[in-house]
């Protein structure tokens, strides 16, 4: 038996055991003794990282997929999670222990995953795995890149990410029409944001509603005084604001009264 492949659940099933392999091997097990993999399907990845010296649970949405895990890996049933990620409790699972996430993810939801592990991070040491290439690429991009946007630079304000290698559409089955990429985020360690988180991501998100326009235009909402305008940095475009000018800009945005 095996699990027909169903598109609205975003299912490509990898079908090569090297780059399954080299997927689990991106895990550094550092701070960390527990990891989630977020939809498992037919357990490609999952094999390689029960043979690892840590906990593996696995969340994944499909019931066809529970049951052929749950009858092809008896040791993981009790650590399987028919749940849908976005939508589960994870402390349910893990309390308040820390855990890393890893998964040739559902390319459909993949933004949301990282924005979950974003809210989460106190408890996530590390995220490695597949997602779209330029999903992959975005996340990674450094200012001045065309990828550069909100995912690089709220991921980036606490994780260090790193791309590792890209992988071709046919080793999937079936094939996804875009080429996929697999990346890691390290946890900065002993990282306190030093502005206000709501107002950071606030002002990322609305920066890059108009990625053409200066900071001044596209913060015209926020009412800022004449003189802060006049700042420098309120003349520069989005894309061209590294992570560390944007936590910048938000504290002086606090400080705007
Ligand atoms: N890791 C497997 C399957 C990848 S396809 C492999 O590499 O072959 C993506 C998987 O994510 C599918 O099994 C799909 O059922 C699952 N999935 C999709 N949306 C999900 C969600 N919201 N929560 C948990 N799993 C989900």
């Amino acid at each position: 038996m095996t699990v027909r492949a169903k598109k609205h659940l975003g299912q490509h099933f990898l079908n090569d055991e090297s780059i399954a392999q080299q997927i689990a091997d991106s895990l550094t097990l550092k701070g960390y003794k527990t990891v989630l993999e977020i939809g498992p399907g037919m357990g490609v990845l999952t094999k390689y990282l029960l043979k690892k010296n840590m906990t593996t649970y696995v969340i994944e949405i499909d019931t066809e997929s529970v049951e052929y895990l749950r009858s092809n890996y008896l040791n993981l049933a009790p650590r399987i999670i028919e749940k849908d990620f976005l939508k589960y409790d994870l402390n349910q699972t893990f309390k308040q222990e820390p855990f890393a996430i890893i998964g040739n993810y559902p390319y459909n939801i993949s933004s949301q995953i990282v924005f979950k592990t974003l809210e989460m991070r106190n408890q996530i040491p590390e995220l490695s795995g597949m997602f779209q290439k330029e999903v992959a690429q975005r996340i990674c991009s450094k200012e001045g890149s065309k990828v550069y946007g909100i995912l690089s630079v709220l991921t980036q304000a606490f994780y260090d990410a790193e791309y590792l290698f890209t992988v071709p559409p046919n080793v999937f089955n079936p094939p996804p029409k875009v080429d996929s990429g697999v990346l890691r985020l390290i946890r900065k360690e002993n990282f306190v944001l030093p502005c206000d988180e709501k107002l950071f991501f606030r002002t990322v998100k609305t920066a890059f509603q108009q990625r053409r326009k200066t900071i001044r235009n596209s913060l015209k909402t926020f009412n800022l005084s004449d003189n802060l305008k006049a700042n420098s940095i309120f003349g520069k475009r989005p894309e061209q604001l590294s992570v560390q000018e944007f936590i910048q800009l938000t504290q002086l945005i606090e400080a705007d009264s």
